[in-house]
C-alpha cells in the first residue's frame, strides 16, 4: 500500500509518501496548485508516485464531513480523485501524528503558525464532535479584534503568526523573549488552560512554525499558572514540518484498514 499524505496549508502544500515509512515528495505553492486546479495537481502526483490512496489534511473546517469554511485558502477545495481519498482538518491530522509519536491516549495538539488550530485525541481516537471540535483558535478571549474567520475577539486574532506581525518581525519577538511578556501570550496560555480543564488530557502537544519556536518551559509555566487541583498535563513540542502530511497518511490508512 502506497499512501500519499497531503498537507494543504495557506502558503504551501507539503506531500509525503507512506509505504511503511515516510518519504518527502515535495513542497509546492498553494496558490499555483489552486490556479492549475487542485484535483489536476494531486492527480499528477498520484500518477508519478503510483500511490493507491490519498490522505488530505487541509486548513478547512469540516462539518459532518462537508467542507464549510477555509479562510486561509484561495477557495474551498472540492477534492475528487480516482483513488480512495480521505479528507481531514489539518490540526486533526497533526493530533493523529502526535498521538502516534508520543502515545498519549488523551491529548490536545495545538498548532501555532499563521493561524491557530487544534485537534483532540480522546481514548486513543480522534474526537471530531459534529466536525468542528477543537477550534481553540476561534474561542473568544476578549476584545474586539477581527479574526480571519470573520468573528471578533478570537484567540487567533491576538496570538498567531499573522496577528503578532503588528509588533514587527515575529522571529525577533520570540528570540528576544519579548513575546512572553505580551498580553497576547497570556491569552494563549489561558485558552489552553481552559481547554485542559474541559478535557483533562495527559499531554498538550505544541506544533506549528511559531509554536515550535517558543520555549516549551515558558509555555508550560504559562499554562500551569492557570491550572490547579490536580491538572498536570505534560506540555511537549512536536518539531516536524511534515507532521500534518504524515498524520493525513495515518488517517487514510486507518480508514482503509477499517473498511
Ligand atoms: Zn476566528
Amino acid at each position: 500500500m502506497r499512501i500519499l499524505g497531503v498537507d494543504i496549508g495557506g502558503t504551501n502544500i507539503d506531500v509525503v509518501l507512506y509505504d511503511g515509512s515516510f518519504h518527502k515528495i515535495g513542497s509546492f505553492s498553494t496558490k499555483e496548485a489552486f490556479s492549475s486546479g487542485i484535483n489536476e495537481f494531486l492527480s499528477k502526483i498520484v500518477e508519478t508516485t503510483e500511490a493507491n490512496a490519498v490522505g488530505v489534511g487541509a486548513a478547512v473546517w469540516y462539518k459532518k464531513g462537508k467542507p464549510i469554511h477555509a479562510p486561509n485558502l484561495p477557495s474551498l477545495p472540492d477534492i475528487s480523485l480516482d483513488v480512495p481519498t480521505t479528507i481531514e482538518n489539518d490540526a486533526n491530522c497533526f493530533a493523529v501524528y502526535a498521538h502516534s509519536v508520543f502515545g498519549f491516549s488523551n491529548l490536545i495538539a495545538i498548532t501555532v503558525g499563521t493561524g491557530v488550530g487544534s485537534g483532540i485525541i480522546m481514548n486513543g481516537e480522534l474526537y471530531r464532535g459534529d466536525g468542528l471540535a477543537g477550534e481553540i483558535g476561534h474561542c473568544y478571549v476578549g476584545g474586539k479584534r477581527k479574526c480571519s474567520c470573520g468573528g471578533v475577539g478570537h484567540l487567533e486574532a491576538y496570538f498567531s503568526g499573522r496577528a503578532l506581525e503588528k509588533y514587527g518581525d515575529v522571529r525577533e519577538l520570540v528570540s528576544s523573549g519579548k513575546i512572553y511578556s505580551l498580553q497576547e501570550f497570556d491569552m494563549f496560555c489561558i485558552a489552553v488552560a481552559n481547554a485542559v480543564k474541559l478535557l483533562d488530557p495527559s499531554a498538550v502537544v505544541i506544533g506549528g512554525r511559531l509554536g515550535i519556536a517558543l520555549s516549551i518551559d515558558r509555555v508550560a509555566n504559562g499554562i500551569h499558572r492557570y491550572l490547579n487541583h490536580g491538572f498536570k498535563p505534560s506540555i511537549v513540542t512536536l518539531e516536524d514540518e511534515l507532521a500534518v502530511a504524515k498524520g493525513a497518511c495515518l488517517v487514510c490508512l486507518k480508514t482503509i484498514s477499517e473498511s
